[in-house]
């Protein structure tokens, strides 16, 4: 018998159908309705070529790190017509404009000031296009109280939510996290089911809808704390360069 793997073992087409029954099954015994969690590829310094693999299997949202580029790519993969781009990365507020124009959502928002820079360029973009546009944000929470990491803290999240209430192109879809590294399954679920927990002091799925919570290493117990999206990097395009 030859055990040599087939050619086919390691492209981002199998590894994403990998990723893809790995999401099932967490769906399944999590007793989550099937489909009902969704998948954020993250494309971070990954090439061009893995992004257009993914693509031709099907996955249509993509998630990037850095704002040039995700810019550079974006303009690069210009024919994908229906491809969608969603910064989950920190963000400056001065390349908010390198931004704004080429993604549906901002997943990493953490201060009232990147906000109104939002805003602000969705207004001034407004102007030169002739099109409204409305950006989905995700509010980024600092669940671990971690120094080293961007995310609101908790306490924040309220005034956070009031002014993008008032910012008319703006939509609050939910909240991010990236809780700390941990090898205990048990850890981690305790982070997820306290960003679920925020959530719901915040009004519940009717108001935040989105939990955009687990990665590769750590998609499974974010599933059971009721994640509605994860986002996997290497589980799909292997390691970064
Ligand atoms: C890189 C990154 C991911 C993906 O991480 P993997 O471990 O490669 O799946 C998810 N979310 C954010 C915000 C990231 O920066």
């Amino acid at each position: 018998m030859d055990n040599t793997p087939s050619p086919m073992a390691d492209t981002v087409a199998s590894r994403l159908l990998e990723v893809r029954s790995r999401v099932r099954e967490a769906e399944a015994r999590a007793g989550r309705e099937p489909n009902s969690v969704k998948l954020l590829a993250v494309s971070k310094k990954q090439p061009t070529a893995a992004i257009r693999e993914a693509y031709t299997e099907g996955q249509r949202d993509f998630g990037e790190s850095y704002a040039q580029e995700l810019a550079q790519k974006a303009d690069e993969l210009s024919d994908l017509a229906d491809i969608r781009w969603h910064m989950i990365g920190h963000l400056q507020r001065n390349k908010a404009k390198v931004v704004v124009p080429r993604v549906v959502r901002v997943c990493s928002v953490d201060s009232e000031r990147l906000l109104g820079e939002l805003h602000k360029q969705l207004e001034l973009s407004e102007v030169t296009t002739g099109k409204q546009k409305i950006l989905g944000v995700l509010l980024e929470v600092n669940v671990g109280g971690e120094a080293s990491k961007s995310g609101a803290p908790p306490a924040a999240l309220p005034r956070l939510l009031e002014v993008a209430r008032g910012l008319d192109r703006l939509r609050v879809q939910g909240l991010m996290a990236i809780p700390p590294r941990t090898d205990s399954e048990t850890e981690a679920m305790a982070f997820f089911e306290r960003l679920r927990a925020l959530r719901d002091e915040l009004g519940g799925a009717e108001v935040l809808p989105e939990l955009s919570m687990g990665m590769s290493a750590d998609l499974e117990p974010a599933i059971r704390a009721g994640s509605t999206e994860v986002r996997v990097g290497t589980a799909i395009f292997g390691e970064r360069r």
